[in-house]
């Protein structure tokens, strides 16, 4: 398995030194093109930022936009220096991930140490069955993001029920219960950056966005009614 797994790093190798750093310095900020049917509000919900931070950031007066204006999207104030580093240290098995996953923990408590711990008394042998995981300020910061040994590993993970899904698709949960209360604006921005680096930077937009409740129909609502998931699919299709 190890040799397994070190082979496909190599191949993967060329690739990536091609296509740069492993954090492009944009992590966290982009730009939005306005599409019929945009609204300041609803922009700000997909990206993890606020109507005021938008407007400020382009210098709007109003909430007037127009389609085909290009929205500059400022970047997320959520403590990502530690992430930064840490994931840069990692090879990703681009020939590997095919999907992006999206959980809620399902309670208001909890932090990637406390998740690894549960799931190893649950049988995980791998621990974590996420491959990341997004604070709320309660046990980790607000928008802090985990990197779980399954990522850094490049194993698969144990968010699902479908065996192709935990095979070829990241985890990432946000820590929260969303059938009761909202994610916070700074797990937003950094979950949506989160996907946008993995996605769209690391396999060039081959992946395909989705949620548990959409992989395991009818067994779950993770990740809950208040998570924006209409929101994301309009950003990552
Ligand atoms: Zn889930």
């Amino acid at each position: 398995m190890q040799s397994w797994t070190r082979r496909k790093f190599l191949v993967a190798t060329p690739g990536l030194l091609a296509l740069g750093p492993l954090i492009p310095s944009t992590f966290g900020a982009t730009s939005h093109t306005v599409r019929r049917g945009d609204t300041l509000s609803e922009i700000a919900v997909r990206y993890g930022t606020t109507v005021n931070d938008i407007k400020r950031s382009n210098g709007l007066k109003s909430d007037l936009i127009k389609v085909g204006q290009k929205l500059n999207i400022p970047q997320t104030e959520a403590e990502l220096d530690t992430f930064k580093k840490e994931f840069s240290k990692y090879r990703i098995n681009r020939s590997k991930w095919k999907y992006i996953v999206t959980h809620h923990s399902a309670i208001k408590n909890g932090n990637a140490k406390i998740y690894d711990k549960n799931h190893r008394r649950r049988g995980m042998q791998n621990g974590l069955a996420y491959h990341f995981v997004i604070g709320n300020g309660i046990d980790s910061g607000d928008g802090q993001i985990e990197i779980g040994s399954r990522w850094k590993n490049q194993l698969d993970g144990g968010h699902v029920r479908s065996s192709h899904v935990n095979q070829h698709g990241v985890g990432i949960c946000l820590i929260g219960n969303f059938q009761e209360t909202r994610p916070t604006t700074k797990q937003i921005a950094s979950f949506s950056a989160l996907v946008d680096l993995i996605g769209n930077y690391h396999l060039g937009g081959n992946f395909k966005y989705t949620a548990h409740k959409e992989v395991d129909k009818n067994h779950t609502v993770c990740p809950g009614r208040y998570f924006p998931l209409k929101s994301m699919h309009e950003r990552f299709g």
